[in-house]
């Protein structure tokens, strides 16, 4: 293990990764970085350049001469984390429906992917990280001290999204179905970055709380540096 551990956990859209990488990065005491926050962040710039979202070049350019940056939270408005670009504080705008509609179109480049993982490299070269995505463990960190993949029945994942759904927007919330179909299609777009790495373990939290999988995986982490620590 090492002195500033790195912590990958991956697994697809709305299994909860961004709430217990969270929960496990204040546990430790370490930054967490949300990966999609990159590709977000990436999204968000390329859209204010009006950059055609499959125009590899100009947004592999525009990702290597980005400075995106994620760093704790420097204003109290229950955010996770702060995204700067430059100075620029975008954080309020990585989940507009522009950016839902284009993140994924703009992130499957591999010339973006390339530049926008040496950058989250970078972070977690410094200090110790819990860093949730969907090929951390397999591509970004494949050395990282322990990779949890987490997975979600489709159902539960689309039932905890329209609870939340239903929430925040009452009335005009869309449909469960609508949310399922939704889910479905993520999946597939994304399919090609979801593979656990060989010597991640696999958690399903169709049963548990977040509370619950968060305490699963420190159980994982403690077992793991106490073996390291035995002669
Ligand atoms: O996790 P989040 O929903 O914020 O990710 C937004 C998008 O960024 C994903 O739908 C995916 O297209 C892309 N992404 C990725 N690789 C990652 C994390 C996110 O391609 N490691």
């Amino acid at each position: 293990m090492r002195e500033r551990p790195q912590i990958a956990i991956d697994g697809p859209a709305g299994v909860g990764k961004s709430t217990i990488g969270e929960r496990v990065a204040r546990h430790l005491g370490c930054l967490y970085v949300d990966s999609g926050a990159f590709y977000r962040a990436l999204t968000v710039l390329a859209v204010a350049e009006q950059i055609d979202p499959d125009d590899d070049e100009l947004l592999a350019a525009l990702a290597t001469s980005s400075n995106i940056r994620i760093v704790t939270p420097t204003i109290r408005d229950g955010r996770q984390y702060t995204v700067l670009a430059g100075n620029s504080d975008i954080t309020p705008i990585l989940r507009t429906l522009e950016v839902e509609k284009n993140v994924s179109r703009v992130s499957r480049h591999p010339a973006v992917r390339q530049a926008l993982i040496a950058q989250m490299r970078a972070m977690a070269d410094d200090q110790a990280v819990v860093m949730v995505g969907r090929d951390i463990g397999t591509v970004v960190l494949p050395t990282a001290d322990l990779k949890i993949w987490l997975t979600t029945s489709i159902e539960q994942r689309a039932q905890r999204r329209h609870s939340d759904l239903v929430a925040s927007m009452g009335a005009e919330a869309p449909t469960l179905d609508e949310v399922r179909t939704e889910i479905a299609r993520r999946d597939d777009k994304d399919k090609a970055q979801m593979q656990p790495a060989p010597d991640a373990y696999s958690i399903n939290n169709d049963a548990l709380t977040a509370d619950e999988t968060v305490a699963r995986i420190l159980t994982l982490l403690h077992q793991r540096s106490h073996r390291e620590a035995q002669p």
